[in-house]
C-alpha cells in the first residue's frame, strides 16, 4: 500500500483511520499516496485553531503578518521542484500548466506580503471616514474593521491545489484569521505538502494553518458564528453547503466560487483577419488548452459577428489541430491530462449532451495521444462545437463541460451578443476583443453587471494583457448568480471577508484614538 498522508490538526500531524482513499497519476493510472480524515478529533482541531492560532495571529500587527507571508513565499520557493513533480504525477499537467498553479500561488502570497506591509503597525482598519451624528460635530460614527474571532475553513476544488490554497490563505492570515484547509481529495497531495513546508519554516504561530485531507464529513458541523467558510467547487455541492443546518443556524459567512459559462466576445466592428480577431482566436485556443480546460475561468462560449462565424471556426480549428495531447513528461506535449478518469468520463458525457444543440467543428480525438494509453489515461483532445441558433439553445448557456471544450456562436449585433452573454446567468469573466476604445468601454460597462471581471483586449495590449482566464490578485475573482455570488482577491478588498465591520459611535476623541488605518485598496 502507498503512503498515507497525515493531517495537521490541533498542532499535530495525525494519520486518519482506515486504509484511506488512493490518489492516482491520471496519465499512467498508478497509485501515488492515500488520504484519510477518518477519526480525527475535529472539535479539538477547530478549537485549537480558533483559540491558539487566532489569538497568536491577532497579537501581531498587519505589518508583522505581512512579513510572515513574505517569509513563507521565499521559503516555499526552495521547494518548487518538488511541487512540480507532485503536480506532474498527480494532476497530469505540463510544466507550464503546473506553473500557473504553483508559481501563481506563490506570486499571490508574495503580493499580499507587499500590500500588507503598507498597513504597518495597525491592528484594526477603518472603513471610510467618520461622519458627524450631532449638530456640534463631536458625536460621530466611524466604521471599524476588526479580524473575525473564528476560523476560516476552506473547502477547495481539485484544479488548483496550490493557488487555491494561497489565494485564500494569504488574505486570511494577513487579516489575522487562522485557516483550516480541506483540499479536494483527487489532488490533495500538493496542498498537504505546501502546508507541511509552510509550517516547517516556524514562521507561522501554532494553529494558524491546518490541513485535513480526505472526506469533508464532520467539518461543517464544527462551524460557529464567527467562523467563515470559503468554498470552491461545483454548484451542486455549493447548494448543499449554503443550506447546511450549521451554516444556517449560526449565520456563518460563506463565500462561494462555483461553475461559470464564461464568454469571449469579438466586437461587431471586427473584420476578417484583423488584429482583434487574431487576438480573439489565440485566446480561445489558449483557454481551451491551458490545464486542459479545467479552469473555472476558461472560455466556454465564443461569440462572433455572424459574418465572421465561418472564418473564426476555421481559424480556431486550424490552431487546435497543432495541439499535442498526452503524457506531460514528453516535452512535445502541449496539453496534459484531466485530473482523473472520472473527469474524463464527465467531459465525454458533457460533449455528448451539448451535441444535441451543436455541431462538432473540430474533433482532436482523431490524432493519437503521445506516450499515453487511451484506455487508461485521462487525456482528452480538444473539441470545438458550433451552435448555429444560440437563441433557441439552452444547454450551451447552462452546461459547463470542465475540459478542453468551447462552443462558437454567431450574433447579429451588439445588443444580441450582450443578451446571449447574459444567458450564462452570471459568470466569473467575459473577455471582449476590438479596437475602438469608446465601444469597448460601452460593452465593458454593460458586461460588468453580470461578471466579476471584464477583460478587454485591444491591439494596444495584445502582447501585454494578462489573459482571459488568468486570475491576478489585483483584480476581483468571483461572479454573481451561477458563478456563486462570491468575491475573492481584488487587492486588499479581500481582507473584508475576514473582518467584522462595526460602527463605533462616540465623541471625536475616541474615534481618533482607535488608532486604525484606512483600508485602501
Ligand atoms: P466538487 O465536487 O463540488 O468538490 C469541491 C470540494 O467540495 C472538494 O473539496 C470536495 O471534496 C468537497 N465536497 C464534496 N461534497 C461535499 C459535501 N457534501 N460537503 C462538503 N464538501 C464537499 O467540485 P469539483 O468537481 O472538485 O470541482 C470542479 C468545479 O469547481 C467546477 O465546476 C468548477 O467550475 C468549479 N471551480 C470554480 C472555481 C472558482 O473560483 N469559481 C475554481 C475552480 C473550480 P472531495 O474532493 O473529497 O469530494
Amino acid at each position: 500500500m502507498t503512503e498515507l498522508l497525515k493531517n495537521l490538526v490541533h498542532g499535530e500531524w495525525v494519520a486518519g483511520q482506515g486504509t484511506g482513499t488512493p490518489l492516482f497519476d491520471p496519465v499512467t493510472g498508478q497509485e501515488l499516496v492515500r488520504v484519510s480524515s477518518q477519526g480525527l478529533d475535529l472539535p479539538r482541531a477547530f478549537a485549537f485553531a480558533r483559540e491558539r492560532g487566532g489569538a497568536a495571529l491577532r497579537a501581531m500587527s498587519y505589518g508583522q503578518r505581512a512579513a510572515m507571508l513574505g517569509g513563507l513565499a521565499k521559503a516555499l520557493q526552495a521547494h518548487r521542484e518538488a511541487y512540480y513533480e507532485i503536480a506532474t504525477a498527480n494532476s497530469g499537467t505540463t510544466k507550464a500548466d503546473s506553473g500557473i498553479d504553483i508559481d501563481g500561488g506563490l506570486y499571490t502570497l508574495g503580493q499580499y506580503a507587499r500590500w500588507g506591509a503598507a498597513l504597518g503597525d495597525a491592528r484594526a482598519l477603518l472603513d471610510g471616514a467618520s461622519v458627524p451624528l450631532a449638530k456640534d460635530g463631536v458625536f460621530q460614527s466611524q466604521h471599524l474593521l476588526v479580524p473575525t474571532r473564528g476560523v476560516a475553513l476552506f473547502i477547495n476544488a481539485f484544479n488548483f491545489p496550490a493557488w487555491g490554497l494561497w489565494e485564500k490563505a494569504a488574505p486570511a492570515l494577513l487579516s489575522g484569521v487562522p485557516v483550516i484547509v480541506k483540499p479536494a481529495t483527487a489532488t490533495a497531495w500538493l496542498t498537504q505538502r505546501m502546508v507541511a513546508d509552510a509550517v516547517a519554516t516556524g514562521l507561522l504561530p501554532e494553529g494558524a494553518l491546518s490541513v485535513v485531507c480526505g472526506s469533508s464529513a464532520g467539518l461543517l458541523e464544527q462551524l460557529q458564528p464567527f467562523d467563515v467558510l470559503s468554498f470552491t467547487g461545483s454548484a451542486q455541492t455549493a447548494a448543499l453547503i449554503r443550506s447546511h443546518p450549521q451554516v444556517v443556524a449560526n449565520s456563518v459567512r460563506v463565500n462561494i466560487e462555483a461553475d461559470s459559462l464564461n464568454a469571449a466576445l469579438l466586437m461587431p466592428d471586427a473584420t476578417a483577419g484583423s488584429e482583434a480577431m487574431q487576438l480573439f482566436v489565440r485566446e480561445v485556443v489558449r483557454e481551451m488548452s491551458i490545464k486542459s480546460g479545467q479552469k473555472c475561468t476558461a472560455i466556454r462560449r465564443a461569440l462572433v459577428p455572424a459574418a465572421l462565424y465561418e472564418a473564426a471556426t476555421q481559424a480556431i480549428a486550424a490552431k487546435l489541430a497543432g495541439l499535442t495531447v498526452g503524457d506531460p513528461r514528453n516535452e512535445s506535449v502541449r496539453m496534459g491530462a484531466l485530473v482523473s478518469r472520472e473527469q474524463f468520463e464527465g467531459v465525454r458525457a458533457g460533449i455528448e449532451e451539448l451535441k444535441a444543440q451543436t455541431r462538432v467543428v473540430f474533433d482532436g480525438s482523431t490524432q493519437p495521444l503521445v506516450d499515453a494509453d487511451p484506455a487508461v489515461a485521462a487525456c482528452i483532445a480538444p473539441t470545438l462545437l458550433a451552435c448555429d441558433d444560440p437563441d433557441h439553445a439552452d444547454l450551451v448557456h447552462r452546461v459547463e463541460v470542465f475540459g478542453p471544450v468551447a462552443t462558437l456562436m454567431p450574433y447579429r449585433d451588439l445588443a444580441h451578443a450582450l443578451s446571449l452573454v447574459a444567458r450564462g446567468e452570471g459568470s466569473l469573466v467575459c473577455s471582449v476583443y476590438g479596437d475602438n476604445a469608446a465601444s469597448l468601454a460601452q460593452a465593458a460597462t454593460e458586461l460588468a453587471a453580470c461578471h466579476g471581471r471584464v477583460h478587454v483586449v485591444s491591439p494596444a495590449v495584445g502582447a501585454t494583457h494578462t489573459g482571459h482566464g488568468n486570475v491576478m490578485p489585483h483584480s476581483l475573482h468571483g461572479g454573481p448568480g451561477r458563478a456563486g455570488g462570491g468575491e475573492e482577491l481584488g487587492g486588499l478588498r479581500a481582507l473584508a471577508f475576514y473582518h467584522r465591520r462595526a460602527a463605533v459611535q462616540a465623541e471625536a476623541a475616541v474615534v481618533q484614538a482607535l488608532g486604525a488605518l484606512p483600508l485602501s485598496h
